[in-house]
């Protein structure tokens, strides 16, 4: 993997092109095509943005992610229809995935224009049982979850308290047009193929033009900074990592001369060098864990967190980044680099390089 990468990266231009001043995150609008627009909405929180994008239909306006439940989001979003709708209302409401930040608002605004909301399955039943079930945060199951990866018990609370108080929840519209992988949208003069990616959520939509060669990126490719993948209570065998590789391969498919229009970040050029730093980022993670491997007999989930994100964390970032080091640790206990004792005496993970593991055994 790693001497594609640098093959790869001989042949590419080694820096990514920025075309566009982005719009403020103020309801401002830039206008990066004929019937395309890029906006971006405020978010109070360390990522302050989010772009959003409008669509045009003949006979009306397609929005892609919403923007935080905020009364500010609100807002604007009626504003901006408003100043930039060209007489024409909202005729449709898709989002790329379940995240707040990008699904929001998909109810209110559903409700309000009274349009349909397009959403894979994946996306739409997790985005539904969240939001109908906050009850399950911190029941047992999850406690054990997080007590398996030898957390203290004080900060596993101090997580769950973070997610309990978080003023972002939405709730679900109650249905929803599917999107699949390769269906195509004629919106307006332009086809959009719908290409599925995985890892940072289940069925993450991301819609590409042939012809313009423009992607509508949502997380599935970040200029600058790397989507969270993530594991969780609900899925402690997930292959996040792995399905996240697989899904920066499939991207590098498209034309490299295509526009990525990412969720969070300045719009971009050179999509193939994108996708392999992130490729990169996470080898050089999964390396780290290696070293750890190799220096300790045995170590805990939370000590490989420690080792890989060396920095004052709030609760939950510790939770997201705990998630991340999980991933992690089951691709390398997936591809034999590790073995994972399950619960121990005290019910917490241990892991320990395969090396070990086989000495051990040898030993027996
Ligand atoms: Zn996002």
């Amino acid at each position: 993997m790693q001497s594609t990468t640098s093959t790869v990266q001989q042949i590419l231009p080694d820096l990514l092109e920025f075309p566009l001043v982005p719009p403020q995150a103020d309801g401002s609008v830039v206008e990066i095509a004929d019937g395309l627009l890029w906006i971006r909405m405020p978010m109070p929180m360390a990522l302050d943005h989010i772009n959003v994008y409008l669509i045009e239909d003949s006979d009306g306006w397609f929005i892609l992610d919403t923007g935080l439940n905020t009364r500010t989001t609100r807002r604007l979003w009626q504003q901006i229809i408003e100043q930039h709708g060209k007489g024409k209302s909202v005729k449709g409401v898709i989002c790329t995935h379940f995240h707040y930040d990008h699904s929001g608002l998909a109810s209110w605004l559903t409700e309000t224009f009274d349009v349909p909301l397009y959403m894979t399955h994946g996306e739409f039943y997790i985005l539904k049982a969240i939001s109908s079930n906050m009850s399950a945060l911190g029941d047992a199951h999850q406690m054990a979850f997080y007590h398996q990866t030898g957390t203290p018990l004080e900060e596993v609370e101090a997580m769950i308290e973070g997610c309990r108080k978080d003023p972002f929840m939405q709730d679900s519209p109650p249905s929803f047009n599917r999107l699949r992988e390769g269906d195509v949208l004629t919106i307006g003069k332009r086809n959009w193929r719908v290409v599925i990616g995985e890892g940072h959520s289940p069925e993450h939509a991301c819609l590409y033009s042939e012809q313009d060669k423009i992607l509508l990126a949502g997380d599935q490719l970040l200029p600058h900074i790397s989507s969270n993948v993530l594991i969780s209570e609900l899925e402690p065998q997930g292959k996040q990592l792995e399905n996240w590789l697989n899904s920066l391969n499939k991207l590098q498919t498209l034309d490299s001369k295509t526009l990525v229009l990412p969720a969070h970040g300045p719009v971009f050029k050179n999509l193939h060098l994108r996708a392999q730093q992130l490729i990169q980022h996470h080898q050089e993670q999964l390396d780290l864990l290696r070293t750890l491997a190799s220096q300790h007999k045995e170590f805990t989930a939370y000590q490989a967190l420690k080792c890989l994100f060396n920095r004052p964390l709030s609760p939950v970032e510790s939770m997201m980044a705990l998630g991340e080091t999980l991933a992690h640790l089951n691709w390398l206990e997936d591809n034999g680099d590790l073995d994972c004792q399950r619960k121990n005496t005290s019910g917490i993970n241990t892991y320990l390089s395969r090396q070990f593991a086989d000495n051990d055994r040898s030993t027996l």
